[in-house]
């Protein structure tokens, strides 16, 4: 579960110096940074969370390849984050389950507007918005729904010790789980639709000395239960139509995400194939709305977190100069003694 270090909220209208929309983790980096910069801030997210995909999508998986952490848990680099941000909190606002659907572009100033038809004021905007809302795909029977032991993300690896699961998926991230699982479950299942996984080899190989039982070329026909509470599940083989009954505690379905791309009404913003569209300070053609994180693409840009992170510095701080001129082009180091230990 990820932690909540601080609920900060103003209602009513505001106008802030800046607003991210989207707060994985390069929007809740660039909120603190902004706040470092002594800009006000309101954060905006979607989701119930503060993470983004990370929060959503891979919480307990260990991400290798950000600077200063050898291993870290998707969901503690999220927490780190997330306590750096509450150092700030005086300039920040957040809003959790808040989707922005408009933004209207006023003489200075912009307007946002929500789903929830609540509406928000900024000098500046920035996008940290992804590739838009991210939900996981469904298996897509009618009944779905109705079961609360079907998960889509798995935030608590501990409930399922000594308890029956089924995984049904087979990319990477079906395997880790069935690999991690594999050590604590009770039985573990992955169900596969093709015949052959497409994950890493090194995974695949590693799964066959497991126990898990795996059944490859089956769908999933029908889910059983009552109470809201799945009990089993009925698999047919695509070719042989024999058909399994698994009985398990938990299923884990992982078939992957489905984004939700944002189309802003009230503004054209120029897009490049994968992103938007920006300038090297990251500004989009639209004055004063700026972008950063895997919202944005050019050319070698690699959708990853440490990337996004290091374009925060350079868009927050041309943000600071485009509000305060006569901050243009200084640098700001965080380490000057009026910094030290705020
Ligand atoms: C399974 C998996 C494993 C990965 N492993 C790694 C790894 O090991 N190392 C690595 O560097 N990267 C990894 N990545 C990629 C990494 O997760 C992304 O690069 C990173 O999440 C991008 O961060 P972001 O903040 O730009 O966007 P996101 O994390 O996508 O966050 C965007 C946020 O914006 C919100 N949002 C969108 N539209 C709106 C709106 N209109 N209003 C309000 N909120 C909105 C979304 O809900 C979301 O929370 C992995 C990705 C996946 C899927």
């Amino acid at each position: 579960m990820i932690i909540t270090y601080f609920v900060r909220r103003n209602e009513g209208v505001f106008m802030k110096d800046v607003t991210i929309i989207g707060a994985g983790p390069v929007g809740i980096y660039a909120a603190f940074y902004a706040g470092l910069r002594q800009l006000s801030v309101n954060l905006i997210e979607a989701m119930p969370n503060l993470g983004g995909q990370l929060s959503a999508v891979y919480p307990e998986k260990i991400i290798l390849d950000l600077p200063g952490f050898s291993s870290i848990k998707a969901e503690d680099f999220i927490t780190n984050l997330t306590k750096q941000l509450a150092t700030k909190k005086e300039y920040i606002d957040y809003y959790l389950n808040e989707e922005i659907v408009e933004i209207i572009k006023k003489d200075d100033y912009f307007e946002l507007i929500s789903n929830n038809q609540k509406v928000y004021q900024s000098k500046t905007i920035l996008l940290t918005c992804g590739n838009g809302i991210f939900t996981p795909r469904h298996i897509g029977l009618a009944n779905e729904e109705s079961f609360h032991n079907i998960l889509y993300a798995i935030t608590n690896i501990e409930m399922f010790t000594n308890k029956e699961v089924t995984i049904l998926g087979g990319g990477d991230s079906a395997l880790d789980w069935a690999l991690m699982l594999n050590d604590i479950a009770a039985k573990v299942n992955i169900v596969h639709r093709r015949d052959e996984y497409r994950a890493k080899e090194g995974s695949i190989k590693e799964l066959a000395k497991t126990n898990v039982k795996q059944y490859m070329a089956y769908l999933v026909k029908t889910l059983n239960g009552e109470n809201n509470i799945l009990d089993n599940i009925v698999i047919e083989h695509k070719e042989t139509k024999e058909l399994v009954t698994l009985q398990q505690d938990y299923l884990i379905v992982n078939y992957g995400n489905v984004t939700k791309v944002n189309n802003f009404k009230g503004l054209e913003i120029a897009k490049e194939p994968f992103g938007y569209l920006v300038n090297r300070v990251f500004e989009t053609n639209i004055t004063g709305l700026y972008a950063c994180g895997n919202a944005i693409n050019y050319e070698g840009k690699p959708k990853l977190i440490t990337p996004g992170l290091g374009e925060v510095p350079i868009v927050i701080n041309n943000i600071k100069g485009y509000i305060d001129p006569s901050t243009k082009n200084k640098i700001f180091y965080s380490s000057a003694a009026d910094n030290i230990s705020k």
